[in-house]
């Protein structure tokens, strides 16, 4: 984990001067401190799903503590049967931790919606959604700016034959795809219904959609470096340009 990091999913987008945030892993406390040295201002935070690696990091995110930032806080496919504001309440909760959601000092907004909507963030800003195939569900995010597309997959388990053909459609002619390759192919036998895919799919998926660049994403906290690298070359050879994600890496699309 030194040269490919371990801690859970955060990722920033940036389309012109609006920020979009992914999943509030913990590698949100570090984001979150890099935030903190800018202005406040307005952002949305959008959640593939509220399992734990995905949302740890939220209580130490620095930006809802200070006041001026403004934010929404979306998953979806979590209503009816739950609501995202008392899932974090819920999650906030003592003895798991000492304080409510009620510390924070910005202004956060939590929004459920049904996977399937498009959301317009900001002016020219579209987040398209689709659902995953996942425990408790997932949902799957396309953001489109500027005539450029980034899609974020991650956490779902691809069908037992070809590809799951509705994502396949949402991620027609993206420019980046990042995708859930928590496995290999061989290593996924022991792991059917874990709800996570493995670096080979996401190469079928991407091949069949015609993404322009694959970035394997969500690895296996049992692979270390070396095995990564070993992924890297593996992956390189089956669809060369695609890149394996590191912690702090950066994506011009
Ligand atoms: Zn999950
Ligand atoms: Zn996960």
């Amino acid at each position: 984990m030194i040269r490919y990091g371990g801690n859970t999913s955060s990722l920033e987008v940036t389309c012109g001067d609006r920020t979009l945030l992914f999943d509030a892993g913990s590698g949100i406390r570090y984001l979150g401190k890099k935030l903190a040295a800018t202005p406040p201002r307005e952002a949305d935070l959008f959640l593939t799903h509220t399992h734990f690696d995905h949302v740890c990091g939220l209580p130490f995110f620095v930006p809802f503590f200070i006041p001026g930032w403004k934010f929404r806080v979306w998953a979806g496919n979590l209503y009816p049967r739950h609501k995202l504001q008392t899932v974090i309440e819920d999650m906030m909760i003592a003895p798991l931790f000492p304080v409510p959601p009620t510390i924070f000092n910005a202004d956060i907004e939590f929004l459920d919606f049904p996977a399937g909507n498009d959301i317009e963030a900001a002016d020219g800003v579209v987040v398209k959604t689709c659902a995953l195939n996942h425990p408790n569900e997932a949902t799957g995010y396309r953001i489109e700016f500027d005539g450029r597309s980034i899609c974020y997959i991650t956490d779902t388990e691809h069908p037992p034959e070809g590809n799951d053909k509705a994502l396949e459609a949402f991620l027609k002619d993206a420019d980046i795809v990042i995708y859930d390759a928590s496995y290999t192919d061989e290593e996924y036998q022991q792991r059917v219904g874990w709800g996570h895919s493995t670096w080979e799919a996401g190469v079928r998926l991407c091949d069949a959609a015609n993404v322009k660049t694959y970035v394997v994403f969500h690895h296996d906290p049992e692979h270390d470096d070396d095995f990564m690298d070993g992924v890297a070359r593996d992956v390189e050879k089956a669809r060369p340009g695609s890149i394996v994600a590191k912690e702090g890496m950066v994506l011009k699309p």
